[in-house]
Formats: C-alpha cells, sequence, structure tokens
C-alpha cells in the first residue's frame, strides 16, 4: 500500500511519501535505544510536564490538526476538532496522574520493606489505525512516555501527514528528539521490527489480521503485546427503556466517524413489544442525516476513509441481502451519484443504511460491519438479548438499555464484553481502562491499567 492521503472526499491524490530506506529505518531504531537510556532517568514530573505541554500544543492548534484528519480520513470536522482535544485530555490526564500512579506501592510480606516499583521497557512500537488518527496514537503515547518508555509510530498508510504532525507536536512540546518517532513504512515491514532486539514489546489497534500477524511474529521473540481489535457491538433496547433517549442514542452511536468506529454501536437487539416504534424511529433519524463535504460544519455523514472500505461494505451489504436480509433505508453505494454534487461523486460516500431480518447462518450476523450500516434484531425477551449480543467472534464492549434493575444487573455480568455501558452510550474515557476480549484483543489501555501494560511490575524485597 502506498503511502499517501488521498481524500476520500474527492478521490485527488493529496500528498505522497517515500517510505523509509533500511539505513533510515535503523538510525531509527538507534536513536529511539540510545534516547531511552537517558529519557527514562529523566524525573517523572519533567515528562509530565513535556506532556502537558504537548496538550496545550494540541487544544492551541485544535483547527488545524482537525481539517488535517478530516482531509486525510473523512470525519466531520467538528468530531476532528474534538478528537484532537481528546488527544489533548489524554496527555493531561497522564500528566497530572502519573505520578501517583507510578509511586511504590508497598506490600507487607516476610522481610522489613518489600513493595513494587513500575519501570519502563524501552522502545515499544504502536501500529495504529486511520480512523481516530490523533487518539489512537496519543491513548498509547501519554501513558507509555510518561512512564519512560520511547515511542515508535508505524501509522496507517493514510494518514502520514497526522503521523508526522504528531511527531512534530512531541518535538515541540520539549521531549527529547528519538522520543517518539514516527516510521513511514508499510505494515510488510512490522514483523522484521518486532524481530529487532532494540524493540521490547509492541501495541496495535486495527483489525482481526493485522493483531494476529503482529501477535504471531511478537509471541516467536516472546515479546509482550496490547491488541485492540474489530468488535460488533450489541446495542439492547427493552421494554422499560426511555425510547426517545435509545434512538437518539442508538443513531449517534452508529454513526459516529461516519461509522467507523471500533465501538460504534453495531448491532441494535430489540425487544419485540417496542422494535417497531424503535425501528421506524431510527429510520427517521438516518434518513435526516445531511450527507456531504466534511469540512462543512453542518455535515453529519461524511464519505468513508477509502475506496477500499467503501467496496469491502457494499459487499457485505449485499451478501446480507443475498441471503435475505431486508433494507429499511440506504443499501447502495453512492459513489457516481446524482444526489451528490458533482465535485463529491468520486467520494467514498455511502448512505446510513438499516438492514434487518438477518439470517443467523448470514455472516452479517456475525462480521463486523466498519461503516455506516445498522443492523436491526428483534428478541421476545432478554434471554435471547444477551444470547444473540454475546453471538459473535468479538467481545469490545456493549450498551444496554433498561430501568429495570435485575435486567441491568443481568447486562453487566452476562454480556461478553470488555465494557458494558448502561443507558448511555460507549465511549472512551482517559480515567476508564478500555480493551476488549475474545478476538476483540486483550490488554487494556488508558487509566491506571493502560500505564502498567507496558511496565516492568519490579516486586523489589529488602531485609
Ligand atoms: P488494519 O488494516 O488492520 O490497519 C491497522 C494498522 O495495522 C495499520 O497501521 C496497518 O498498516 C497495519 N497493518 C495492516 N496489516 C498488518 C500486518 N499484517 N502486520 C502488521 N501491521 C499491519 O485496520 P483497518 O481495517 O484500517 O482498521 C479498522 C479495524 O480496526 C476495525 O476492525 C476496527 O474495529 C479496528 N479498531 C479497533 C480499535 C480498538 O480500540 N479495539 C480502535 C479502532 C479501530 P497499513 O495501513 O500500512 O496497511
Amino acid at each position: 500500500m502506498a503511502i499517501a492521503s488521498v481524500s476520500p472526499t474527492t478521490g485527488a491524490t493529496l500528498k505522497t511519501f517515500t517510505p523509509l530506506t533500511d539505513a533510515e529505518l535503523e538510525a531509527r531504531l538507534a536513536l529511539a535505544q540510545k534516547t531511552f537510556e537517558q529519557y527514562q532517568r529523566i524525573p517523572l514530573a519533567q515528562r509530565c510536564q513535556w506532556l502537558a505541554k504537548a496538550a496545550e500544543i494540541l487544544v492551541a492548534n485544535r483547527e488545524e490538526y482537525g481539517k488535517l484528519i478530516t482531509l486525510e480520513m473523512g470525519k466531520p470536522i467538528a468530531e476532528a476538532i474534538a478528537e484532537v482535544e481528546k488527544s489533548a485530555l489524554v496527555c493531561r490526564y497522564y500528566a497530572e496522574n502519573a505520578e501517583a500512579l507510578l509511586a511504590d506501592v508497598l506490600i507487607e510480606s516476610d522481610t522489613s520493606r518489600s513493595f513494587i516499583r513500575y519501570q519502563p521497557l524501552g522502545a515499544i512500537l504502536a501500529v495504529m489505525p486511520w480512523n481516530f488518527p490523533f487518539w489512537q496514537v496519543f491513548r498509547f503515547a501519554a501513558p507509555a512516555l510518561a512512564l519512560g518508555n520511547v515511542g515508535l509510530l508505524k501509522h496507517a498508510s493514510n494518514v502520514p501527514q497526522s503521523a508526522l504532525a504528531i511527531q512534530d507536536i512531541f518535538t515541540e512540546a520539549g521531549l527529547p528528539s528519538g522520543t517518539f518517532q514516527t516510521l513511514l513504512i508499510g505494515a510488510e515491514r512490522v514483523a522484521e521490527l518486532i524481530a529487532d532486539d532494540r524493540i521490547k514489546a509492541a501495541t496495535l489497534t486495527g483489525s482481526e489480521p493485522a493483531g494476529a500477524s503482529l501477535a504471531a511474529a511478537a509471541g516467536k521473540q516472546i515479546k509482550k503485546t496490547v491488541m485492540e481489535l474489530g468488535g460488533s457491538d450489541p446495542f439492547v433496547v427493552m421494554p422499560s427503556a426511555d425510547l426517545e433517549a435509545a434512538v437518539t442514542t442508538a443513531a449517534k452511536a452508529r454513526m459516529i466517524n461516519n461509522g467507523q468506529s471500533c465501538v460504534a454501536a453495531k448491532r441494535f437487539i430489540v425487544a419485540e413489544a417496542i422494535a417497531d416504534q424503535f425501528e421506524q424511529r431510527l429510520v427517521e433519524q438516518f434518513q435526516a442525516l445531511r450527507v456531504g463535504d466534511p469540512l462543512q460544519p453542518d455535515t453529519q455523514l461524511g464519505p468513508l476513509a477509502t475506496a477500499k472500505i467503501l467496496q469491502d461494505l457494499d459487499r457485505q451489504v449485499q451478501t446480507a441481502l443475498e441471503k435475505g436480509a431486508r433494507v429499511l433505508t440506504g443499501g447502495q453505494s453512492l459513489v457516481g451519484s446524482t444526489t451528490l454534487p458533482p465535485e463529491l461523486r468520486q467520494g467514498n460516500f455511502y448512505p446510513a443504511t438499516i438492514l434487518t431480518d438477518i439470517h443467523p447462518l448470514s455472516p452479517a450476523y456475525t462480521e463486523e460491519f466498519f461503516g455506516p450500516v445498522a443492523l436491526l434484531l428483534r428478541v421476545p425477551d432478554l434471554d435471547a438479548a444477551i444470547q444473540i449480543a454475546n453471538a459473535t467472534p468479538f467481545g469490545l464492549a456493549a450498551s444496554g438499555w433498561t430501568t429495570v434493575a435485575a435486567e441491568s444487573d443481568r447486562l453487566i455480568n452476562e454480556l461478553a464484553a470488555g465494557a458494558v455501558f448502561i443507558n448511555g452510550m460507549v465511549k472512551s474515557d482517559p480515567r476508564l481502562p478500555f480493551g476488549g476480549i475474545k478476538r476483540s484483543g486483550y490488554g487494556r489501555e488508558l487509566g491506571s491499567h493502560g500505564l502498567y501494560e507496558f511496565a516492568n511490575i519490579k516486586t523489589v524485597w529488602v531485609k
């Protein structure tokens, strides 16, 4: 895959980049190693000050970075600016909390003094996706750099300008050069990197095949990995739910980021008693969305990030229809459509789509749809809802809607996911751990757990 920014809105190539040569890559690895030796000894308070400065830079330039994100991957501009602000938030969270979270932990044992000390591991490789080109990187980098690790970023090949901007932000914040480096390389060079002794661990956010490939390569080297992979999150609505709030949140939870979020609600599992109302309102909300140029502030649904994502999504929809699903709205690619202004017709536009009557043996029943496509499933009761919610290989997060305490207890206990949100939309938060189970991956980002993933949790026993 070429390393290039290609406008998802118009199809025009904006900028291309030459991948690093072997010698350039070697120089960056050597610099990372050398920087780590010094960086880990810099007082934590100083490292936190640099993170706080990075937060300031992000906030001061949020519009410029937001525009860059929208140009490269097509999310509505307001969401892009909000992503930059959230990236600042995670830098500030660790700047303010790392000292307390990384303090020695005294533990009584058979000696006079024993404790845990958290220490960094070295250079950590981050393989990141394009869907939140800033947020995904900062949520890895902020805790890793606070702890004293150094970061090497292999970003998705379609967001190279974002990748380079992030490196510049850390440099401008005052972090020593080599603390955070962007590597413009293709995915095929990741396995060779993980085999390098100077890389101590890796994290990947992306698809299952990419995760499996990196995890296998790291396994051979006995190196720690964190995997944040796909999801097909259920959104369960029971009869007692506040229907208005549930439908409005459902539309937002499916459409955020033009439908390309790992924790977007993807399967709407609705109790039969309220399903007609829910369906009708959801169709209305999807049809009311303004599709268009994501740089326009009133656009609610922009293009998909690449032509391939659109083709893959459309193929999934057409297969579901062939296997008996029924389309309630949308369902046909908008490429070339005369409903769009001429300058957008070569963009990767796909309409807000709802499919229902999905057969349990249809691939749609278990696959992830990474775009603005909602699957609507009707159930007689909570038992059936939980059974269907768990009937996928994924286990990232889940949202449950009910005002009956016994039902919410069951949803919390029985939904097989890394997170359960009751009467709210699933979202990440710097203070709360984030990650999945099953084929959604393992390990956690954010919160205190995210800080310890790439730490040597050293036991100290002193007599
Ligand atoms: P992807 O193709 O897996 O790409 C993600 C990153 O992995 C890119 O940097 C890509 O590089 C790299 N990559 C691809 N194949 C690789 C391989 N064999 N070995 C090493 N690296 C490889 O993911 P995507 O399809 O763009 O992203 C969407 C997926 O990410 C969805 O499944 C979504 O649910 C998931 N996601 C999960 C989370 C989470 O937190 N759990 C968050 C966001 C997205 P190139 O660009 O150079 O190919």
